[in-house]
């Protein structure tokens, strides 16, 4: 194709390495490149029903389950054999089937899990585990019909280090981000940040519009601007995870929710996360 005089000038990228400051990403990243990342429902039955999920709204709940820990065992191995290195195990809900999820891991050792949190996945499975969290105790419980939700997934991961808590902005819950993040970093758990991504159909409350999206920006952002100046997120900075990082996975998020999780190193262990 002819270059038009409005295009921009061609970058090759050995130009943007030469940057000092990119090459040192690009080093920091690629030696992840060996992941290759599949996703698997382990399950389509879930304790909880809640409002807007991705799961019950579409065709997948249709699904057949199969439960057998041969079969899945097969088809960890297959997988392997085709190149996949990193598993995510999601549902409906995964901690109802923790054979299952032992089997995986003991073919594929790296992965994440992304779970309600209400039942503690055994400390066996040493997958990164994505705990939802869809606002305070009060909301959890009109929108997931939960009671007492985060006191139960503070009992079941606090200080573990598998866990990290994935705040999920939806239209109804941006300001209570403050009040979730200080009881959690205060209880010893990590947190990063999603948005909610509504299913094809689904026209209830907690869908984003332009309004909502950039005022969850401003917590979000604030996270970022306020590292310094906020009790907590000072705290958060004592962790191994930079705040500035779980901003950046919400920003991805937001831009391509439901596409492909997002992988990087948070202290030398692997995290990712995708739409829970
Ligand atoms: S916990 Fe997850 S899978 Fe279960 S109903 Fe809620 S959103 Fe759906």
């Amino acid at each position: 194709m002819v270059p038009r005089e409005t295009d921009p000038p061609a970058v090759r990228f050995s130009d943007l390495l030469a940057q000092e400051a990119v090459r040192e990403r690009w080093e920091k990243v690629r030696r992840y490149f060996f992941l290759r990342e599949s996703t698997y429902d382990m399950s389509n039955r879930c304790n909880l029903r809640c409002e807007g999920c991705y799961y019950y709204e579409g065709e997948k709940q249709f699904a057949v389950e199969n439960g057998q820990v041969e079969a899945w065992r097969g088809l960890m191995r297959g997988e392997k054999e085709r190149g996949i290195t990193y598993v995510v195990l999601a549902g409906a809900e995964p901690s109802l089937v923790p054979e299952l999820l032992a089997v995986c891991y003991g073919e594929m050792p790296l992965g994440s899990i992304a779970t309600n949190g209400f039942r503690k996945i055994p400390e066996s499975v040493g997958y990164k585990i994505h705990i939802s969290v869809w606002g305070n105790d009060e909301t959890s419980y009109r929108v997931r019909k939960a009671r007492d939700l985060l006191k139960k997934q503070v009992g079941n991961y606090r200080e573990d280090p598998r866990a990290v808590f994935v705040y999920t902005f939806t239209r109804e819950n941006i300001g209570e981000v403050y009040e979730v993040a200080e009881r959690l970093v205060g209880e010893g758990c990590q947190l990063t940040f999603n948005v909610f991504s509504s299913p094809v159909g689904y026209r209830g409350p907690l869908r984003h519009d332009e309004e909502s999206l950039l005022r969850a920006r401003g917590p979000c952002w604030s996270c970022w601007s306020a590292t310094r100046s906020r009790s907590y997120f000072q705290l958060i900075m004592r962790w191994p995870i930079p705040t500035p990082r779980a901003c950046t996975n919400f920003i991805v998020v937001s831009i391509r929710a439901r596409t492909a999780p997002r992988i990087w190193d948070w202290g030398g262990r692997f995290a990712n996360t995708g739409p829970t």
